[in-house]
């Protein structure tokens, strides 16, 4: 599909926003006219151009269209796409060899990604890793983890959660469409307890909403059937809703003190995202099982539990494993990942990135109360839109300013459990002007909607 005219993506690519087409373009249309008639109906997609290069903060589809990057493949290619290091790492590795079975002749590269996410997740305890291939598949192996450890079945997840598309992981999840109807049945053995959500909950404070927490899981569970809390310490999905100060380490402190493992989602918060390497960092906590993927390793498919040695230790041998968990390339790509947010310091660039866009709706919300919210941490920032001095929802018009961002050759993702919540997750590759015009154009579109 490629032509040879292409251009080669990373960083060189030409960072600019130009449409030459309508969106999507006539060629565009044509690959979705195959698509519909090659790909599952189930498989949907946001934004319909199909792309054929990208990085820094644009992405370039089949028509030559350049548009700027919002949504960095949902918060993954936070180095960039096609990032220099990444690039060279994985041209490297494929040339030598492209598999043998972590599990069947192991190489030093799944070794060397564990130290690193052992030596970088928070807590100076003794951890252990394991690799798997996506986020879901993490999930459920922290769970398999916490279970073996503590010899209980029980997992409570939360309101407004998002775990993955597995069976066990569409279970954790709480929303139903699109992720789960008519999907089931589920995993048994999980349940749910309220969220601190200070935009919708009354603004209860951190203490309180944990209180609340506790008791439903103390009524309705019980610690001593209870192996897992999972948690995302900044919700995605659900809607970039961070809890309350004190929320999660009073959570955090009731697992401890109750045998329950802590498991702290970061698949969509880890890697520099949120202005610290982890989230959980912002909120003093020390997961005893941390889940990663999405930023890992620039774009390829790779997903680990780090946590603390004792529990990661619990399983018996090859209790864990899978095919593919930790291929080669994906930890060539991690290792040059984890390189390139330590010395290009992205931590410090994600917090400057968060302050260009709070900044920017901090002043359009003076004179517009249809952003009822604006939240999060780095460059993981969203706005709530609802209707003018209510917290009532407004999907309708998050859809419409998705349009039209979209159709202005900007990709910006919508979320929330109601769907009224537009997200960023710019790479962090990305320039300031670049940024500062995609947010120009979503500034537009709130003005002609
Ligand atoms: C995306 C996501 C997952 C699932 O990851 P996949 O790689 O899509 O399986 C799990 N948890 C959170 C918080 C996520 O954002």
């Amino acid at each position: 599909m490629t032509a040879t005219s292409a251009p080669l993506g990373g960083p060189q690519l030409v960072q600019e926003r130009k449409l030459v087409t309508a969106i999507p373009g006539p060629q565009s249309q044509e690959w979705l006219r195959r698509k519909s008639e090659s790909v599952a109906a189930g498989v949907g997609i946001t934004l319909p151009v199909f792309g054929v290069a990208a990085g820094g903060g644009v992405i370039v589809d089949v028509d030559g269209n350049s548009l700027i990057d919002l949504g960095s493949g949902i918060a993954v290619t936070g180095v960039g796409n096609s990032a220099p290091r990444v690039v060279e790492a994985v041209q490297a590795q494929a040339a030598q060899f492209t598999h043998t079975c972590f599990m069947v002749t192991p190489y030093d590269s799944y070794v060397e990604v564990s130290e690193a996410l052992n030596e970088i997740t928070p807590g100076t305890f003794p951890k252990r890793s394991a690799l798997f291939n996506s986020g879901a598949e993490a999930v459920e192996n922290a769970i398999k983890i916490a279970r073996s450890y503590t010899k209980k079945s029980a997992v409570v997840a939360f309101d407004h959660a998002y775990h993955g598309r597995t069976n066990l992981t569409m279970g954790l999840t709480a929303k139903n469409m699109p992720y789960k109807s008519g999907f089931g049945p589920f995993a048994a053995e999980i349940y749910r307890a309220p969220l601190s959500y200070p935009f919708r909950d009354g603004g209860l404070s951190g203490a309180e909403a944990a209180a609340t927490a506790i008791s439903v899981i103390e009524k309705q569970v019980g610690a001593e059937n209870l192996a897992a809390i999972i948690i995302e310490p900044i919700q995605g999905e659900g809607g970039f809703i961070v809890p309350a100060p004190g929320f999660l380490p009073a959570l955090a402190d009731w697992a401890r003190a109750h045998d329950v493992v802590f498991i702290a989602d970061e698949v969509q918060t880890g890697f520099a995202r949120t202005g610290e390497m982890f989230a959980s960092e912002h909120f003093g906590i020390e997961p005893d099982l941390i889940v990663t993927a999405k930023g890992i390793a620039g774009g390829l498919p790779l997903s680990a539990v780090t946590g603390r040695q004792e529990i990661m230790d619990a399983p018996h041998v090859s209790g864990l494993g899978g095919t593919y968990g930790g291929n080669p390339l994906a930890c060539a790509a991690a290792l040059a990942a984890i390189q390139t947010y330590r010395e290009d310091n992205l931590v410090h660039r994600a917090r400057e990135i968060g302050a260009i866009i709070v900044d920017r709706f901090t002043q359009i919300q003076v004179a517009d109360a249809r952003i009822g919210d604006i939240r999060g941490l780095g460059a993981m920032i969203a706005i709530e839109i609802v209707k003018p001095g209510t917290t009532e929802p407004d999907a309708a018009l998050t859809g419409a300013i998705a349009r039209y961002a979209h159709e202005r050759g900007v990709v910006v993702l919508t979320c929330g459990t109601y769907g009224n919540v537009i997200r960023f997750l710019p790479p962090l590759a990305i320039g300031d002007d670049l940024l500062r015009e995609g947010l120009d154009v979503v500034a537009d579109a709130l003005a002609h909607n």
